[in-house]
């Protein structure tokens, strides 16, 4: 929190000043001094400047003074003593001072390249249980922990990685928007060891920058096992900035990380200089000059030093109305900046963009090379050797497609096993509730709507364990960048991103996760391209109602219809991708570098965190929006419950259940006897009266397991008869119009509508609908033998083969399922995705429907 923030009446302390030299001495001058207690005496809202008492004085400041201030207030600094401690050290068994004063929180961002080790410095250092990943792209935005060290408060941010601070990228603009506005007290640089020359181009930026900044020599593990050999405490000195060797993923070297964190904070660092690097006499005459008319121009309060702001300027920065944001003059700047352009431009014959760049190449490799002695570099001899033959070019696709073929296989046969559980854990709770409650309206919600429809739901849950667990050891080892590199070309030929590749074959499993793996694509255009046609891969949900079909309709040709689908599937999203391309998405964005990290392996608490991570978004949504949208359509469904033909059929369950009570009380009543002894004469004498009861009913033939049949099929009739006067029945007969041209009767067009959750409730919807006289227990018979009661084709079979086909490709292709739109609807930051999806996928499926059955129609006539 700024001071500017504190409210009226309130004590507040200091725990850092920001801003530059002279405003900042005025201000320490002044009392405003870290640790020190301020009150505010007057501070009401658009009044400046603000009045505040510090050392017994009443001092007033602006409004945009106060908010380079840093303060936090009373209760905060209490909360402070419940934060957990640094963890390495923790475990370590180390003592913990108590929190000497408040005033020491110290705010740090970890800044550096992808694939540098941050989010594992952050979780091992705080506990926590980000995903780490060997694939860029995963940390989207900052994460924050807190946790005490040696008597200080450390907030932790870790960002997202970046190559350079520039304003090219998201990730790139979202860091230096960070460091500028949020002005993080230290930056620990955490580079790659065994890549310093790549990874040092970011550390010359924030050297221009003029930050605290500390670099973290992660991965000196794989350095010392190269071999090479860095000086670094010479490096050190020559950047002008504190160095640490680190392990992130084991902790090694963190304790002493943040030491030197507290030793910068405090000032007391022997290798903290701020250095200037050298480019050129030419861009540092252009330097001076800008940076004379940007001190003239300049805001006391600015936070970002001025040669920073002029060297930005010379490089074509993107963005240079946010750079001078807090200047007056900026057009006489920036025209400056220009002329300066111009000037070295035509001087040196070269764009000052890679001028600039091509001396901090320079400046690094001139610091390499004395501190800095490669070895044979390990892990990028191993890594050659394995990609000779993973991204082999003909060996690269089959090692591929054997890898998915285990994921998949190992997926669904190691899967079926819990998911039968599952499947009979539900099955189990749902006939100890029927059997448990009184019967009634709340009784069929939990049972039928809640019970079973997460049931339904849960029950993908183990594959998508499996599933994910999978994906994640191929992104922790760096496989999964090779596999988008290996099907970039391939899905280049129709449009898309080698790394699209990966979630739509996900889509098969489910379209959810399929979903939110189009985070790993970098690129907007892509993902949301990715996210329309997702939908089409056969998710597991669509299996259930395709084996029912097929089998009923096809049995002789069932895998070959079967294969047909699931290829159908993919030739639509391949063929809508085209169509997006040509139509939605014409602006072709800059292709980017696909980096092949180094091959590592992960460990397996990471690749289970990684795994869970995802898992956990899938329960949330079972908890929240499907459990929603379960009972909304089960309710449609439900009611109303009574009607003249229900009550009919009411009252004869009721009487059959009377006389099967009453069938089976002689056997009771012998118990009774046996157990109460003799002598009871109310029970002889009704026991008597059932006798001729029961004698009655035998004369009708009617034994009980005949009477049970009965019940069991008035049940499932009353059942069909209150499903099609329902909402959701009626619903159906109203939309059914729109659907006859397809060949679909008012019953397909309920179990279409009750699907919108989830796929499969087709085929439970169906179990209902299409009851039967006869004795059979097979739905697909049942369905078969469905004809029309009235309506010109009265008397005609309703589901002809060509019926059932026309119905498959529907199902395949129309809305996805209420939890697909609800990830489109997050994933791409867009409502109107979600509804473009919803429409389009349906209009889609209507005329690729249409278009089967009329033309089937037209054939067999
Ligand atoms: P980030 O992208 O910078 O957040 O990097 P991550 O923390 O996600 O780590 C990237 C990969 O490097 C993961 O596979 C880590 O297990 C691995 N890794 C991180 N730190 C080290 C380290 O110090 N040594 C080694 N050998 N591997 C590391
Ligand atoms: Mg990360």
């Amino acid at each position: 929190m700024r001071l500017s923030e504190a409210l009226t009446g309130q004590t507040v302390i200091i725990t850092k000043v920001i801003g530059h030299g002279s405003f900042r001495k005025r201000l320490n001058e002044m009392g405003f001094i870290k640790g020190k207690p301020v009150f505010v005496v007057k501070n009401a809202p658009l009044k400046d400047p603000v009045e505040y008492r510090v050392l017994g004085y009443n001092i007033s400041l602006r409004r945009s003074e106060a908010s380079m201030i840093g303060v936090v207030t009373e209760e905060e600094a209490k909360t402070f003593e419940t934060l957990p401690p640094l963890r390495v050290e923790a475990d370590r068994g180390g003592a913990h001072q108590k929190i000497r004063n408040t005033g020491n929180v110290i705010t740090i961002a970890l800044v550096g390249n992808p694939n540098c080790g941050k989010t594992s410095l952050f979780n091992l250092a705080s506990g926590s249980k980000e995903h780490v990943g060997n694939y860029s792209g995963v940390t989207v935005d900052a994460k924050k922990a807190s946790f005490r060290y040696k008597g200080y408060v450390i907030n932790l941010i870790d960002l997202p990685g970046t190559y350079s601070i520039t304003a090219y990228t998201p990730e790139e603009k979202y860091v230096r928007k960070f460091i500028l506005e949020e002005a993080p007290d230290i930056i620990i640089n955490v580079v790659d060891s065994s890549n310093l020359e790549r990874n040092l181009y970011l550390t010359t930026q924030l050297i221009d920058m003029n930050k605290n900044v500390i670099l973290a020599l992660n991965m000196y593990d794989e350095l010392e096992k190269s071999g090479a050999q860095l000086k670094k405490d010479f490096l050190s000195k020559m950047l002008g900035i504190p160095m640490v060797p680190t392990v992130s993923i084991h902790g090694r070297g963190l304790p002493e990380l943040f030491d030197r964190v507290i030793d910068v904070y405090e000032g007391v660092d022997p290798f903290v200089r701020h250095i200037h690097i050298n480019y050129g006499e030419e861009i540092e005459a252009s330097v001076a000059r800008l940076r004379i008319m940007l001190r003239q121009h300049r805001p006391v309060t600015d936070t970002v030093s001025s040669r920073y702001t002029a060297l930005r300027l010379l490089e074509k920065d993107p963005e240079p109305d946010y750079l001078l944001r807090n200047y007056t003059e900026v057009e006489n700047i920036k025209l400056v900046a220009a002329e300066e352009i111009q000037r070295l431009e035509k001087l040196l014959v070269e764009d000052t963009t890679s001028l600039i760049t091509g001396y901090r190449y320079g400046f690094i490799s001139g610091a390499l090379k004395e501190t800095f002695k490669s070895g044979k570099n390990q892990s990028s001899i191993t890594t050659d050797h394995i990609d000779t033959f993973l991204t082999h070019k003909y060996l690269g696709i089959p090692s591929f497609l054997l890898f998915l073929f285990l994921s998949f296989y190992c997926t669904f046969e190691l899967g079926a096993y819990p998911t039968d559980w599952i499947n009979n854990g539900v099955h189990l709770l749902s006939v100890f509730m029927q059997s448990h409650m009184q019967e009634g309206m709340f009784r069929d919600l939990l049972v039928d709507g809640i019970i079973n429809g997460v049931g339904s739901v849960l029950a993908f849950v183990p594959n998508i364990l499996i599933l994910f667990f999978f994906i994640s050891f191929m992104e922790d080892t760096g496989y999964m960048a090779r596999a988008a590199f290996i099907m970039d070309k391939i899905m280049h030929g129709f449009g898309l991103h080698g790394r699209s590749f990966i979630p739509m074959v996900m889509g098969f499993g489910c379209n959810v996760p399929a979903i939110m793996a189009t985070r790993t694509l970098r690129n907007k255009k892509d993902r949301i391209l990715t996210m329309l046609i997702i939908p089409f891969m056969s998710c597991s949900a669509r299996l259930p109602v395709y084996l029912l079909l097929i089998s009923a309709f096809f049995p002789s040709h069932r895998a070959l219809f079967l294969t047909g689908l699931y290829l159908l599937g993919i030739f639509i999203a391949v063929l809508m991708a085209q169509v997006f391309n040509k139509t939605l998405f014409r602006t072709k964005e800059s292709p980017f570098v696909m980096e092949l990290p180094p091959y590592r392996m992960p460990t397996l608490k990471n690749t289970l965190i990684h795994m869970w991570d995802k898992a956990k978004q899938y329960l949330k949504k079972i908890g929240g929006v499907i459990l929603l949208a379960v009972v909304i359509v089960w309710a449609l469904g439900y009611f109303p419950t009574h009607s003249v033909v229900l009550d009919h059929f009411d009252q004869q369950i009721t009487q059959l259940k009377t006389q099967k009570a009453i069938l089976s009380y002689p056997v009771n009543a012998k118990q009774g006897r046996s157990i109460a002894g003799n002598g009871n004469v109310a029970k002889e004498s009704s026991s008597q009266s059932t006798v001729n009861a029961t004698n009655n009913l035998q004369k009708q033939n009617l034994s009980q397991v005949q009477i049970d049949e009965k019940i069991d099929q008035l049940t499932g009739k009353r059942q069909s008869e209150r499903l099609q006067n329902s909402y959701l029945g009626q619903i159906g007969r109203f939309v059914q119009p729109v659907m006859r041209p397809l060949g679909f009767d008012w019953k397909m067009t309920v179990c279409l509508l009750a699907a919108l959750p989830a796929k499969e409730i087709i085929v439970s919807t169906m179990g209902v609908l299409y009851q039967s006289d006869k004795d059979t227990n097979s739905l697909g018979v049942r369905i078969k033998r469905d004809v029309y009661q009235s309506g010109p084709k009265v008397g005609q079979p309703v589901f002809t083969p060509l019926v059932a086909f026309s119905f498959l490709i529907f199902v395949l292709i129309y809305f996805p399922c209420i939890g697909v739109i609800m990830s489109i609807a997050r994933e791409s930051g867009s409502v109107w995705w979600a509804v473009f999806v919803i429409f389009y996928t349906t209009a889609l499926a209507w005329i690729a429907s249409l278009a089967v059955y009329q033309i089937g129609s037209f054939l067999i006539h």
